[in-house]
């Protein structure tokens, strides 16, 4: 190895260290506050950190829908002329379905969540992780999370089952970002709960990286149900697909749909060549335009969806 090569890894690894102690210093510093009680930090934490991010970020995502502003963000809609604005009713009911979910289904799940912790053994509160084994177990928690949520979903979505309890998350054939985790009380089990904490049980994660990971988790379900497709965000296609046609688009990753070729409709479509990340400003339906047939199929739809 060159010597030159050799500077530019010594200075990584000041850097992570360096960022490391910067971490960990912050760590101590609200551990003073907070104390070391671990049911404390899993269970009230966990609570105040998953409404908090659900709330905000939320919150900013139901402005945009409320009031149409501001009007930039109107090109990047992407089932245009839906939710906008969004009625104030339907609005209501998903706000305390959401808020149900959170607290009389969320936080006895907690409790069971950190007696099985607590079973399992995790490690000590003081000490935070490594920066590389944070990434390690991020990419462990994406892939049970994956595997987990595609075939929850998938279940819900069979034929004698799926009116009892999914249908109520379908409501929305153009989903806005608070009606994420708007479903009946098993689903919200099941497919938002289990998925994610399935992985944090299995590697025994610290809190401090399960809340690393429920706010990724809460990130990136509120901008699949956004109903924008933002410059510089990860593509919400798949899953706002998803919800215009029901049976296409089950995972969050779409590895499994692919291998199990449940995204075989979606490929077929230009919203499959606008699931990218867009890289500049120009919106995604000017990049990539309907073409007068996908535009008619697209108002069929609209039309037929109505009738029903
Ligand atoms: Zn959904
Ligand atoms: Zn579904």
């Amino acid at each position: 190895m060159m010597v030159h090569e050799w500077v530019i890894i010594r200075h990584a690894q000041k850097f992570w260290g360096a960022s490391g102690d910067f971490w960990q210093a912050q760590w101590d510093k609200f551990l003073n506050v907070a104390g070391e009680d671990p049911m404390f930090l899993w269970v009230f934490g966990s609570t105040v950190i998953t409404f908090g991010v659900y709330w905000l970020i939320g919150g900013i995502y139901t402005f945009m829908d409320v009031t149409n502003m501001p009007k930039v963000i109107r090109r990047y809609k992407i089932q245009p002329g839906t939710n906008e604005p969004v009625d104030n009713k339907k609005l209501m009911k998903v706000i305390w379905s959401v808020l149900l979910n959170q607290t009389a289904v969320g936080i006895p799940f907690s409790f069971i969540m950190y007696y099985l912790m607590t079973w399992r053994g995790f490690p000590g509160i003081r000490e935070l992780p490594t920066f590389h084994w944070v990434l390690y177990e991020l990419a462990i928690l994406i892939l049970v999370e994956e595997a987990a949520f595609y075939y929850s979903h998938r279940f819900l979505h069979s034929k004698h089952i799926y009116k009892y309890i999914h249908k109520q998350h379908h409501e929305w054939t153009a989903p806005i970002a608070v009606t994420a985790i708007y479903c009946h009380p098993v689903e919200h089990i099941f497919s938002n709960l289990l998925p994610p904490l399935l992985g944090v049980f299995l590697m025994g994660s610290h809190v401090a990286t399960a809340w690393l990971w429920f706010t990724l988790a809460i990130l990136s379900t509120l901008n699949a149900h956004s109903g924008y497709h933002l410059p510089f965000f990860p593509s919400p296609e798949a899953h706002d697909f998803h919800h215009l046609k029901f049976n296409n688009c089950f995972g969050v990753l779409g590895v499994l749909d692919r291998i199990h070729g449940t995204d075989a409709a979606f490929r077929q479509t230009r919203a499959y060549l606008r699931h990218i990340m867009m890289l500049s400003f120009i919106p995604p339906r000017v990049a990539i335009p309907d073409t007068q047939l996908t535009k008619m199929k697209y108002w069929q739809m609209q039309h037929d969806l109505k009738q029903q």
